[in-house]
């Protein structure tokens, strides 16, 4: 599955100060990768090229809550202590926009041109719910029998340096989703910010064969007993300070209340703006448009991420399927947290948060479950 190659032996894990990182920048570049880094632009961390250490947000964490996103300054130096923002990696190996083909007329026939050579990513900071949507990706887009070449080749070239998280979001979910926020496996590289937090240091862990080289060239001591164990409680940290909580099966729960009033009540609320599939870092519908010029000369096909929230995703011949804003709600909800399972063996929702950060009015989806395993317990009905 994906980029990552089983690794023979851990080579042990070592401690490298902040100049590290800067080595770490190179030694992938070296190897022909475009690295790609959370840096902050436009009022936001977000994921873009990444060829100096000094460009990581640094001293900055964000504020977050239903509908409300906004960096503060953190008044020390560390680089990881912010958590997810509104770019997921999915930008990088699924592309929101990509030409699928195109074709050009030549004589009676046309000849036609495929995807374009793919970049090989180094992604820095991805973090324990991102790995866990990348590998769900992976299920689908590879490991299903439907193979999306694209995606595939771009996970083939790919290095993952996850980031355990020492500090969690207002609202993040993971540990109740069980993905987070420590990283269990996927990865190449895992840091862990440790020490001073004005002078920061970086537990380095292997994870792959490619990981394991690329350590090598990375300035550091051997990590002892009390640095693994500041990794530990920092993880263990952020676990007690999650922001928001998943009700226990909520995948069976919603499934017992598919005509519950609660659908109704968010469809009041929920504007269809499709915000919280686009940041969602598991969703991945699509449609496809075909566009040819003028001419006849040139046509080419386009994938563009689509949305169950919008009336056309479910149209077919005489209308749309899920008419009223309260059945698109559903159908995404219990997607995610009910079908997904039937579908793939595992959640679709990794407990990032960003659905709730990037809700214009705030709808949360541990609230929706919670107000009905409230009204289950309180024995109410569907209305
Ligand atoms: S449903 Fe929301 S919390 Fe769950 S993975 Fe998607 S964006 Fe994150
Ligand atoms: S739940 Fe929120 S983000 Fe999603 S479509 Fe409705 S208003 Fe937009």
């Amino acid at each position: 599955m994906g980029g990552i190659a089983p690794m023979a032996e851990n080579p042990p894990a070592i401690v490298m100060d902040g100049a590290g990182l800067q080595s770490l920048l190179e030694a992938l570049a070296d190897r022909g990768y475009l690295v790609i880094g959370p840096q902050v632009a436009d009022g936001a961390i977000v994921y873009q090229p990444l060829s100096v250490a000094s460009d990581l947000p640094a001293g900055w964490i964000e504020q977050q809550d239903g509908g409300l996103y906004r960096l503060v300054e953190s008044g020390d130096a560390r680089r990881f202590a912010h958590v997810v923002g509104p770019h997921t990696w999915k930008r990088y190996l699924y592309p929101s926009r990509q030409r699928l083909w195109s074709a050009t007329r030549q004589g009676q026939g046309f000849e036609v041109s495929t995807e374009d050579e793919q970049p090989r990513y180094a992604f820095i900071g991805v973090r324990a719910c991102e790995l866990r949507a990348i590998g769900i990706h992976d299920k689908v887009f590879i490991d299903s029998g439907f193979t999306d070449a694209g995606y595939a080749e771009r996970r083939r070239g790919n290095f993952l340096v996850a980031v355990n998280c020492a500090r969690a979001g207002d609202t993040c979910f993971c540990a109740s989703m069980g993905s987070g926020p420590d990283v269990k496996d996927g990865y190449d590289l895992a840091l862990t910010e440790i020490g001073d937090a004005g002078d920061p240091s970086y537990l380095v862990e292997a994870g792959s064969d490619a990981g394991a080289d690329v350590q090598r060239m990375l300035p550091g001591r051997p990590a002892g007993p009390d640095d693994l164990s500041a990794a530990a409680d920092a993880v263990a940290a952020a676990a007690r300070s999650m922001g928001r909580e998943m009700v226990a099966d909520a995948g069976p729960l919603l499934k017992r209340h598919l005509e519950h009033r609660q659908w109704d009540a968010v469809a009041e609320r929920c504007l269809n703006c499709t915000n919280c599939t686009m940041v969602c870092p598991t969703c991945f519908c699509s449609t496809v448009e075909d566009v040819t010029d003028l001419s006849g000369m040139e046509t080419e096909r386009i994938r563009k991420w689509d949305s169950c929230f919008t009336l056309d995703f479910s149209y077919i011949h005489g209308g749309a399927v899920r008419r009223e804003g309260g059945s698109r709600y559903r159908q995404w909800m219990t997607h995610k947290l009910a079908y997904w399972w039937d579908q793939f063996g595992e959640s679709g929702c990794v407990g990032c948060g960003r659905c709730i950060t990037w809700c214009p009015v705030g709808i949360d989806i541990t609230e929706e479950a919670r107000a009905i395993a409230a009204s289950e317990a309180a024995g109410q009905g569907e209305d």
